[in-house]
């Protein structure tokens, strides 16, 4: 039976959204998110679909009530569509959603809609193929764009548009992919570059840029007025003139939003990492492995995990603190 007060952590905050992280593998590279030459988890050391189904199960028992498939890339997965399809069924699970860098949307939209996914959010940086190259080192704009169209095609409602944002290179496009977004009635959210891994493709620190200065570029063009809606994520929300389109920021250097985050992440090895910007781990693997048929030590490992969540993030621009990508966080 599903229960809302199990997750609470020693600052009453109260957790009701997991991000779980199927794979750290991807067929993209993006500059910000991984190093050029990355070494990925072996099988064995992922949890299986069965490890990561019986792993959600709990935290839903537990309180969750939102899960956002990540990685990595999710659709990479093998089994993804499976996993899905249970985890759909889950009782007092009420929104299973997905971020996917969209370049296998063409072929899977359709079955994603049909497994149970009620929403995904596309990463997007940049709408011009050379660069779109040159930030995912690996990827095609026309591959995403397609499957953008597949997500359309599939009736998937609230769609959103996620965008990295690094000065010098698609601070320039701010504007164009707003008007994207407003022109499929999608809704935006722009994010700054967190400090997560070491990366030699650029210094963060030179190619920072805040929300506000992004605002003031929107800003330029269309009239934008504060709201108070949200989709459970950290973005903050302002809505535009005769449009249904959110514009979305998502500010981790610039304004620490760690106050109201009801968030806890789980890697695809079974980490539980109660904050993105803390090295702190607990190892669920381990535990689920080790006792597969007692399911109180999982319960309350997970419990006193939460209860600790560490009071906020120290993200450093000119330090890299945090030594694990993006890709094996869990976006
Ligand atoms: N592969 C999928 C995708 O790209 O949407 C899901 C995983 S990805 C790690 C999730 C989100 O994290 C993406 O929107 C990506 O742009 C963002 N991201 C990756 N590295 C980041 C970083 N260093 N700082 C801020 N956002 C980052
Ligand atoms: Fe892959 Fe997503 Fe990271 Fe890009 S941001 S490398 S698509 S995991």
């Amino acid at each position: 039976m599903p229960s809302t007060a199990n997750l609470t952590d020693d600052y009453g905050r109260r957790v009701e959204y997991l991000r779980l992280s199927v794979t750290d593998r991807c067929n993209f590279r993006c500059i910000y998110c991984m190093s050029e030459n990355m070494t990925f988890l072996s099988r064995r050391e992922n949890l299986s679909i069965k490890e990561l189904y019986g792993i959600s199960k709990v935290f839903v028992e537990l309180g969750i009530t939102k899960i956002r498939l990540t990685g990595g890339e999710p659709l990479v997965r093998s089994g993804i569509l499976s996993l899905i399809s249970s985890l759909s069924q889950l009782r007092g699970l009420e929104e299973l959603t997905l971020t996917t860098n969209g370049a296998l949307l063409k072929k899977l939209a359709k079955p994603l809609k049909d497994a149970g996914i009620t929403r995904i959010n596309i990463s997007l940086d940049t709408l011009q193929r050379p660069k779109f190259r040159k930030l995912s080192r690996t990827g095609e704009l026309d591959q995403v764009l397609d499957g953008i169209e597949a997500v359309q095609l599939a009736n998937f409602k609230n769609t959103k548009i996620n965008a990295v944002i690094l000065a010098g290179y698609n601070d320039d496009e701010i504007c164009d992919l707003a008007d994207f977004a407003i022109e499929r009635d999608f809704n935006i959210s722009y994010i700054e570059e967190m400090p997560l891994g070491s990366i030699t493709s650029h210094k963060r620190k030179f190619t920072e840029l805040s929300s506000t200065v992004i605002r003031k570029k929107l800003e330029a063009r269309y009239k934008l007025t504060d709201t108070n809606f949200r989709t459970g994520g950290p973005s903050r929300y302002v809505s535009l003139e005769n449009s249904k389109t959110k514009i979305g920021f998502i500010s981790p250097i610039s304004q620490n939003f760690c106050s109201s985050c009801n968030r806890v992440r789980l890697t695809s090895d079974g980490q539980l990492l109660s904050c993105l910007g803390n090295t702190a781990s607990t190892d669920l693997k381990t535990i689920i492995r080790k006792h597969p048929k007692n399911l109180g030590v999982l319960k309350s490992a997970l419990k006193t995990a939460i209860k600790n969540k560490p009071e906020r993030h120290h993200f450093n621009l000119n330090r890299t603190d945090i030594v694990r990508f993006m890709n094996a966080t869990g976006g």
